[in-house]
């Protein structure tokens, strides 16, 4: 049960979500956009999180956008109120799809929205990966009106939004997707252990790579999402600091070698590849029940090295280029 009484309004628009914001924050009451709830109910229920009114967005149109038109031609877009699994299922960018099917479990993803991943308080937020790895941009609308900007702009560890801004969608140019998806995607799904999967096509390939500590279920001890795409390295990770992060550092290790250096290597040389390139980081590993600082460096280097020999080997055989 929520120990206080709230307001629950839902708004048929952008333009009414802020609205209904502006106005009841104008009369001096707490407001909160309402996604799927899941992180607002359970905060709420452990008096850890206030409102007194909550504007539910999931009807609004701008906010469920699930075609390539949001932000014009040649663009794939996301809106902020599809449940994670309504982008799992219809499954239109592998490595998006892939990141959403990773959080939490099947009955919680029905409810979990986009939004509520990217922009909630839980410091996972493994559905922004792809669009921090493939340079995704996002749009909000609140009251100083509507902004699309690129996702890197506006994420730094957390969405930074200003107040009474509500995310509608994220979007990435078809291409990045487009490129490796007529490869096919391949999954190993090996029960506990780590949960991996990649694609491979004309411009590159992606790896996916899930570690937890004991049931799937868990939240990750590194989520990590790697692509060569056009002959470059790009990573992105979550977990192993606790929140996502998109790795420039480190790409730039990992595209300072060969590719074909790299298909050659040892896999003891390329866990020290792996090992370099995240130092190039100069982060701190979480410390947290699940795991210690170097069990999860561990985790992450590891990652790491699997991914770059996946895809370095698929280019080595000719299945990219
Ligand atoms: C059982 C469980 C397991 C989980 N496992 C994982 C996991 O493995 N990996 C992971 O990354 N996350 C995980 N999460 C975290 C989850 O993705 C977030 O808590 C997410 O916020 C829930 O989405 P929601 O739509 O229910 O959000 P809500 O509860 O509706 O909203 C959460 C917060 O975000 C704000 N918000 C929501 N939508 C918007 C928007 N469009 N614009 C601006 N602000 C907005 C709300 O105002 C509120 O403060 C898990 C959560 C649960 C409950």
């Amino acid at each position: 049960m929520i120990p206080f009484e709230l307001d629950y309004i839902r708004a048929e628009s952008a333009a009414e979500a802020v609205e209904i914001w502006s106005r009841e924050r104008a009369a001096g009451r707490q407001v909160r956009y309402f996604g799927g709830g899941t992180e607002f109910t359970t905060l709420a229920r452990e008096n850890k999180i206030h409102a007194d009114v909550v504007v539910d967005y999931k009807r609004v149109p701008e906010a469920r956008d699930h075609g390539s038109s949001g932000d014009g031609p040649g663009h794939m877009t996301w809106g902020a109120a599809l449940r994670l699994n309504e982008i799992v299922d219809t499954n239109r960018c592998g490595l998006v799809s892939r990141c959403c099917a990773g959080v939490a479990d099947r009955t919680v993803r029905n409810s979990i929205t986009l939004g509520g991943n990217i922009a909630g308080m839980l410091p996972y937020r493994e559905a922004v990966l792809p669009f921090l790895l493939f340079d995704g941009t996002m749009t909000t609308i609140g009251p100083a009106g509507e902004q699309t900007t690129p996702v890197a702009d506006r994420f730094d560890k957390k969405m930074n939004v200003a107040e009474g801004d509500l995310l509608l969608r994220v979007s990435l140019d078809a291409s990045m997707c487009d490129g490796v998806e007529h490869g096919g995607v391949t999954a190993s799904d090996r029960g506990w252990g780590p949960l991996e999967s990649w694609a491979t096509g004309p411009r590159g390939g992606w790896y996916y790579t899930r570690r937890t500590r004991e049931p799937r279920l868990d939240y990750p001890l590194v989520t990590l999402v790697l692509a060569r795409l056009d002959g470059a390295w790009r990573l992105a990770s979550s977990g192993a600091m606790g929140y996502p992060l998109r790795m420039a550092a480190a790409e730039t290790v990992l595209n300072g070698v060969t590719v074909g250096d790299i298909a050659t290597m040892s896999e003891r040389d390329r866990l020290t590849l792996a090992a370099h390139a995240l130092e190039a980081e100069r982060v701190q590993f979480r410390k947290d029940m699940r795991g210690s600082r170097e069990y999860r460096r561990e985790m992450t280097i590891r990652s790491l090295a699997d991914g770059v020999a996946r895809l370095a080997d698929a280019q080595d055989h000719g299945e990219t280029r």
